[in-house]
């Protein structure tokens, strides 16, 4: 609908309302978050949909909705792919006739524009990927705290703030990946056995700096301890084929092409690329089921502090968490779904059951800033 919009009312929506006042301390704003947390910055590929203007058009779309004041619109500040979280997205509306406005960027941008707009924001919900975004958006007081017995039922306690200022809506595995032509499963076991100097010149990674990999350290640390972990990380370097990835579907790739043997990636990059190419030549290992269970994180949602209508953003976080919304995630989205019991889609099933690690997705957070400067510390790009 916004972009059917005549120009002229974009731009007077753009000078008289109050969101875009505060888009020039956003700007500001911006440096900032970027330098004190490089880990919320780079949701490249969740955002790869994003056109610059979209947003413009969208929150001129808000203002519209903000004045009715009906309660009836829900303003997203998503850092999901656009096209994997709108078919849910309409489906709630089809079903409640509840509006949902969705401005879309990376994490670490919306942050700061929460941070700048603070209680005039025209958002309602933060919708994002990985524990260690969520854990930081509620450390910065972006996010308040819900009950609710429907997401309590629905959403395990592992998966979700014990405030409630986050919950986790999907499940994604963060595991191995390998070339069959050159590697059997049976080579394999734990993240930490690809430090072992076998793997010498065969591993990929992708960069350090990308908060799903400062989630799987965290995680390691908590498991493994801070000498151990910080020695795997230091063989992962030593055994790097090429130089770090800018994200999982590349690094995938390079597996695909022959310039590596054995990588880290997240279980639905590896999803989509199976549903282009049917032949892709890679497979999935589930890491670690002899021990601590694959590494699995969320992605969710939380009421916005400064959030309008916090009664009926809980109401479309509890729908999310319902059954055929979750369904939709895992057939969609190539996600697993948080919610114990709902069916996931065949290509999943076919990746096998497996162990998942039982750890509570908040020390990812926890862990963050200590596995970001583990990481610097081993020369982990
Ligand atoms: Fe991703």
């Amino acid at each position: 609908m916004g972009k059917t919009m005549p120009l002229n009312t974009i731009r007077t929506n753009l000078f008289t309302t109050k969101p875009v006042l505060s888009a020039a301390i956003f700007g500001l704003m911006l440096g900032m978050v970027g330098c004190s947390n490089s880990s919320t910055t780079e949701d490249s590929v969740e955002t790869e949909t994003t056109e610059a203007g979209t947003e413009t058009e969208q929150q001129a779309a808000n203002d519209d909705g903000a004045t009715s004041a009906d309660g009836q619109t829900i303003t997203i500040y998503s850092s999901r792919n656009e096209q994997l979280i709108k078919p849910l997205l309409d489906r709630y509306t089809e079903q409640t006739g509840v509006k949902i406005e969705l401005v879309t960027d990376k994490t670490g941008p919306l942050m700061a524009r929460l941070q700048a707009e603070g209680q005039n924001t025209p958002a309602d919900m933060l919708l994002t990927v990985d524990a260690g975004n969520l854990w930081q958006a509620a450390q910065q007081g972006l996010l308040q705290p819900v009950a609710s017995s429907v997401l309590e039922a629905n959403v395990p306690a592992k998966y979700r703030d014990p405030k409630g200022q986050w919950i986790g809506l999907s499940l994604r595995a963060r595991t191995i990946f390998y070339d069959p032509s050159k590697v059997s499963a049976d080579q394999l076991s734990t993240y930490a056995d690809l430090a072992d100097p076998k793997w010498k010149g065969k591993l990929c990674l992708r960069t350090s700096k990308k908060v799903y990999n400062q989630s799987l350290v965290a995680s390691m640390i908590e498991h493994l301890g801070e000498e151990k972990t910080e020695a795997v990380i230091r063989g992962w370097v030593d055994n790097l084929a090429t130089d770090v990835f800018s994200d999982d579907t590349a690094m995938l790739e390079a597996i695909a092409a022959g310039q590596c043997e054995v990588g880290i990636a997240n279980s639905y990059y590896y999803g989509r690329l199976l549903d282009e190419k049917p032949n892709f030549p890679v497979k999935i290992f589930w890491a670690n089921q002899g021990t601590t269970g694959t590494h699995v994180n969320v992605s969710g949602a939380g009421v916005v502090t400064g959030s309008d209508n916090p009664d009926g953003t809980l109401k479309l976080i509890e729908w999310l968490s319902s059954d055929e919304a979750q369904g939709l995630y895992a057939s969609s989205d190539k996600e697993f779904p948080v919610k114990e019991g709902v069916d996931e889609s065949e290509m999943l099933r076919s990746w096998g059951e497996f162990k998942k690690d039982d750890i509570n997705v908040q020390k990812f957070g926890e862990l963050q800033t200590q596995a970001i400067q583990m990481m610097d510390k081993a020369g982990y790009k």
